[in-house]
C-alpha cells in the first residue's frame, strides 16, 4: 500500500509504500476511495496548536512517525479479521474516525469522541491519505450506497462537526437568526445541514468575499463582511443581539466579535481550532445570562442521523473538488492561504 506520510513535523509529507495490512480480529480492511483535507490535518502537521501569547498545544506525542494523516474517510470494503462484523466485503462505507477506548463512560454513553483515551483514525491511528485503511471495527463504517464518496467523505468531520454545534442550539435557535463564523468547509457544510434542522434565518460572518458568495448561494439570508469597520453594527441591528452563535474559526478576534454582539439568553459555541486567547468581561455572564460552550464533532450516533438526513436527501450537497492523493501537500498549503472553497478530497 501506498500512504503519504508526516516524517517531520511541517516538513512536506513522504510517499511511503509498505505491505498492505491484514485485518485481525475485528478489524476491517478498507481500500481508500476518497479522503477529506480537514483544517485540523493543517495543526497536526505543523505538531501543535496555537494557544495564544505564542503558547503552544503539543500534538506530536499522540502518535508515532512516519504518520499517515486523514480522517475523512470513504472506502471499500476488501478484508474483514476473523471475528469482524456488521459490513461485508465489497461494501462501500464512510468511517466514523472518533474512536474512543471502548471503555471508559463516555464511551460506554457513546460518547466516545471525548474519551480520554482517544484512536481517532487520521490523528492517533493511521488515516486516510493512502490506499489502504485499517478499521478497529465494523460498527464504525456506515453503508453509502449510492452516495457519492467524495462527498460522503466530507460529512465524516465537517459535516458531523457542523451537526454536532447545530445540535447543542437548536433549541435556543429556533425562529431566531443564527450567527455562523468562519464559511470554510464546516461553516458552509453548517449552512446547508440547519436548514435540514430547524426553521431559522442564518447570517454568515467572514473575511473572504469569495466564501461568502458561497455561503449566500448555499443559503444564507445575510452574509457580513468580518472586516467591515461597522460589522459588529450591521448584526446588532439585524438581529437585536443574537441568541445562538457558532464560532468555526476560533480566534481570538472572533470570539471576542461574537461576544459582542450576543443578546441577552446568548449561546456562543466555540468549534473553530484556529488557536488564540480572549479575555471577556466577566460581568456579561450573569447580566446577559450568556452561556459559552465548545464542541467537538459528534458522537456516532449523531453520525448516523446526519447520514439519514443525506441518504434521505434533505442536505444539499457541499462542493467538493476531487484531487489525486500525490497532490496532499499542495492541498495543505492551499488551505493555510485560505484559498480552497469547499472541501477538497483526495482519491488514490
Ligand atoms: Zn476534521
Ligand atoms: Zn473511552
Amino acid at each position: 500500500m501506498k500512504s503519504y506520510c508526516i516524517k517531520k513535523y511541517g516538513a512536506p509529507l513522504e510517499r511511503v509504500d509498505t505491505d498492505t495490512p491484514v485485518p485481525k480480529g475485528d478489524e476491517v480492511l478498507l481500500a481508500v476511495v476518497g479522503c477529506g483535507v480537514c483544517h485540523s490535518d493543517l495543526h497536526i502537521w505543523e505538531g501543535y496548536f496555537k494557544l495564544g501569547g505564542g503558547r503552544k498545544s503539543d500534538l506530536s506525542g499522540i502518535h508515532q512517525l512516519p504518520f499517515t494523516l486523514g480522517h475523512e474517510i470513504t472506502g471499500t470494503v476488501k478484508a474483514l479479521g476473523p471475528t469482524a462484523s456488521e459490513v461485508r466485503e465489497g461494501d462501500n462505507v464512510v468511517v466514523y474516525p472518533w474512536i474512543g477506548c471502548g471503555e471508559c463512560s463516555d464511551c460506554q454513553s457513546g460518547q466516545e469522541q471525548l474519551c480520554n483515551y482517544p484512536k481517532n483514525l487520521g490523528i492517533n491511528l493511521a488515516g486516510g491519505y493512502a490506499t489502504h485503511v485499517i478499521v478497529p471495527h465494523g460498527r464504525y463504517l456506515l453503508n453509502i450506497g449510492n452516495l457519492a464518496s467524495e462527498l460522503a467523505a466530507t460529512y465524516a468531520c465537517s459535516g458531523l462537526t457542523a451537526y454536532g454545534a447545530l445540535k447543542k442550539l437548536k433549541s435556543k435557535a429556533e425562529g431566531a437568526h443564527l450567527v455562523i463564523i468562519g464559511a470554510g468547509g464546516v461553516g458552509l457544510a453548517a449552512v446547508k445541514i440547519v436548514k435540514a434542522m430547524m426553521q431559522i434565518k442564518t447570517v454568515v460572518v467572514d473575511i473572504n468575499p469569495v466564501k461568502l458568495e458561497a455561503a449566500a448561494a448555499a443559503g444564507a439570508e445575510h452574509i457580513i463582511n468580518f472586516n467591515d469597520s461597522d460589522a459588529r453594527k450591521q448584526l446588532y441591528q439585524l438581529t437585536g443581539g443574537v441568541r445562538a452563535i457558532v464560532d468555526f474559526v476560533g480566534s481570538d478576534e472572533t470570539v471576542n466579535f461574537a461576544f459582542g454582539v450576543l443578546g441577552t439568553g446568548g449561546h456562543l459555541v466555540i468549534v473553530g481550532l484556529f488557536g488564540g486567547a480572549a479575555k471577556l468581561p466577566t460581568p456579561m455572564f450573569p447580566l446577559k445570562n450568556l452561556t459559552l460552550m465548545g464542541s467537538y464533532v459528534g458522537s456516532l450516533e449523531e453520525m448516523n442521523e446526519l447520514m439519514s438526513m443525506v441518504s434521505a436527501g434533505k442536505i444539499d450537497p457541499l462542493p467538493v473538488l476531487k484531487r489525486p492523493l500525490d497532490q496532499a501537500n499542495n492541498t495543505l498549503r492551499d488551505l493555510e492561504k485560505g484559498n480552497i472553497v469547499g472541501r477538497v478530497v483526495l482519491t488514490p
